[in-house]
């Protein structure tokens, strides 16, 4: 019997099990050095090995171009909400931002602290983030220095499926913080992605940065910190200080279970097949209140909720006591939020569908 629980949380969130188990031992000697992965020089020979590594198996896992660079950057997501209007917007430039939810919000937020002027392309706020725009409703920049969209909104359950339309030429910037190699990427469209590890990576506090060489090459980093710096950052091998090397690391060894797994197309159907349950037994209770309309729901996130609050709590409080933990929703929308990320198990839906039949049963 496992002594672990279905974890739901929306992130920090469940890693896979046997990666947990690598890093055990890794902690206590890493690969017969006699030291910690913890304890190891960011300059040492086994850190190098480490990096490169995981920068290879990046790279493999996602068929990341060529022309692009893997960097692993500190401060989270968060944190790169003000590296990009720090390195690509300035006094007489122009931003556009998808405003598809709390964090997407927040990334256009931060870019109105800095000079340049942010428009805001569409904003789902007043349908309370439940859908995603059609290009046609974007009010796109002509030279905009980039448009920036979240591809999935870990609070509400949407997610793009496309890349949405820029203005001709403009670069696009994905947010891919809770779907990152949930799938795969077509690169083509893109210029820059970054991802907070703490969903579908790794640990908090460190965001993985895939960008594109002709879009690095177009940064201005003359009056920015060098920890923010995107060429700083290229050119100093994600090691300008000491870096969150366990974060690297275990980044590093998620990757390899993603290969192992079969990489990204095996995992995409994985995750499709695992969350269908759970959806179609929501499409079919009375009961349920699903947050996202059908055609633009998350593969990640299920929000959804009961007739009322109290039912809510009444579900959080037994569903519990039953292993299945960490269901409650955002509090800026209340319900519940199933986050089900690469490493979640197929069983705990199974188990959540079980218990929400048995729960529909008793209070409906
Ligand atoms: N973007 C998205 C889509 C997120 O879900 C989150 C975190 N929940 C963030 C950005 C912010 O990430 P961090 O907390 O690492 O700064």
């Amino acid at each position: 019997m496992s002594d672990r629980c279905y974890n739901f949380s929306a992130g920090p969130a469940a890693l896979p099990e046997p990666v947990l188990k690598q890093a055990q031992k890794d902690l206590w000697n890493f690969d017969g050095s006699g030291m910690g992965v913890c304890e190891l020089s960011h300059r040492g020979k086994e850190y190098d090995r480490i990096l490169e590594e995981a920068i290879a198996d990046c790279r493999e896992v996602g068929n990341v171009p060529d022309d692009w660079h893997v960097l692993f950057m500190q401060g989270g997501a968060t944190m790169q909400f003000a590296c990009m209007p720090a390195n690509f917007s300035g006094e007489g430039k122009t931003t556009d931002y998808i405003d598809t939810g709390e964090w997407a919000r927040k990334a256009m937020e931060e870019a109105q602290r800095f000079p340049g002027t942010v428009n805001c392309a569409f904003s789902g706020q007043g349908e309370n983030y439940n859908r995603l725009p059609k290009d046609s409703e974007l009010k796109t920049t002509e030279g905009a220095a980039y448009l920036q969209f979240c591809s999935n909104n870990t609070i509400m359950g949407t997610e793009f499926k496309r890349v949405p339309k820029a203005a001709a030429g403009v670069p696009i910037i994905r947010d891919a913080s809770s779907d990152m190699y949930s799938r795969p990427i077509d690169f083509s469209e893109l210029d820059m992605i970054y991802a907070s590890a703490q969903k579908n990576l790794g640990p908090s506090g460190c965001a993985l940065v895939l960008i594109k060489d002709s879009f690095l090459q177009k940064s201005d980093d003359k009056h920015i910190a060098t920890m923010m710096s995107y060429k700083v950052m290229q050119k100093k091998e994600s090691r300008p200080n000491t870096p969150n090397t366990f974060a690297v690391y275990l980044m590093g060894q998620v990757f390899k279970w993603i290969k192992a797994e079969g990489g990204l197309k095996a995992i995409e159907k994985y995750n499709e097949e695992k969350i269908a349950p759970l959806y179609d037994f929501i499409d079919g209770s009375d009961f349920f209140i699903p947050h996202a309309v059908t055609e633009d729901r998350s593969i990640m996130n299920a929000s959804f909720r009961t007739p009322n609050e109290e039912l809510d709590k009444l579900f959080i409080k037994q569903a519990e006591a039953k292993g299945l933990k960490t269901l409650a929703g955002h509090r800026s929308i209340g319900g519940m939020r199933a986050s089900v990320y690469n490493a979640f198990p197929a069983k705990g839906i199974t188990a959540l569908v079980d218990f929400m039949k048995q729960f529909e049963h008793e209070n409906a």
